[in-house]
């Protein structure tokens, strides 16, 4: 009788185990780079993802907190039925400037380990605000304040407003500045005489339309074709060169990735960071229902 006890002790011991480190849903990855569609298990794609859009020098609760807004990012756009004719059928892409980027575990060496854990330790979490989850964008370094999502794009979220974020300013090139030549900038901007009439900006800094050569440009549209850091910039000119100096890096909305080191180095955990980032939400663990 003992035996029996113990044998079937056992049995639960293993059965629990199984389920809390059962392996994860699948996805299909649309590998752009070599044109080819793999499955693989969802957790090991967030991996991929966080081993390529954050360095794994950052502090471990920062990449968690990128860990779950990878994983939320990416279960949005599945649970959205975004279907695009670019993935070739598949769930999402590795294509950086079309869902989110991606790389080999392989090719970090001894850091693997640490991206591995901040997944793993995070493993099925996504945000959600008011129970639906939430579109995680984030961005590399904001220019001390986050935008708002209504003043970069058109949709006002609750949930990517305007957030202090004084920890960004360690990024490096935080301040970068490029020079055009009056020429270089009426090409590139399809304009005839390069004056600058009016600037007007959101409350976070950044640029939400310029008026330049009598043509009135977003902001977010002068940074694409200038190619320029961020949209929190100013320009100036002398002797026939136009300087933009720019602040921060990237769009400016929602998680702050230079800004989530700063906090996890004050001592803040990955779910204050998010909660920081995205206002309202709130972190739960979920069974993949979005993948099906
Ligand atoms: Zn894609």
């Amino acid at each position: 009788m003992r035996k029996l006890i113990i044998c079937i002790l056992i049995f639960m011991f293993f059965a629990v185990r199984f389920w809390f480190n059962a392996p994860s849903e699948k996805i299909n990855v649309y590998d752009h780079k070599h044109n080819k569609v793999i499955k693989m298990d969802f957790e090991r794609y967030i991996m991929n993802v966080l081993a390529a859009e954050m360095p794994a020098s950052f502090e471990k609760e920062a990449l968690k907190a990128q860990a779950v807004a990878a994983r939320t990012y990416t279960a949005q756009k599945i649970a959205s039925e975004w279907d695009d004719p670019y993935h070739k059928g598949a769930d999402i892409c590795t294509d950086s400037t079309h869902c989110q980027a991606y790389r080999e575990l392989a090719e970090l060496g001894e850091n693997a380990k640490k991206i591995h854990s901040a997944v793993d330790e995070t493993a099925g979490e996504v945000a959600l605000w008011n129970g639906e989850l939430i579109r995680a964008v984030f961005h590399s370094a904001s220019h001390g304040y986050t935008e708002r999502s209504a003043d970069v794009w058109v949709e006002d979220l609750p949930y990517l407003q305007s957030m202090a974020s004084p920890w960004d300013s360690a990024c490096p090139d935080y301040i970068y500045e490029v020079n055009f030549s009056a020429d270089e900038v009426c090409a590139l901007l399809n304009i005839d005489n390069p004056v600058i009439e009016q600037i007007t900006r959101s409350g976070a800094g950044g640029v939400m339309s310029i008026t330049i050569g009598r043509k009135e440009f977003k902001g977010t549209e002068v940074r694409s074709k200038l190619n320029l850091r961020s949209t929190c910039f100013t320009v100036t000119e002398k002797d026939g060169i136009l300087t933009f100096c720019t602040e921060g890096y990237g769009h400016g909305v929602g998680l702050s990735q230079w800004g989530a080191q700063g906090m996890a180095k004050e001592g803040y955990d990955y779910k204050e960071i998010l909660r920081h980032y995205y206002s309202g939400i709130t972190i739960k663990k979920e069974k993949y229902s979005y993948l099906h």
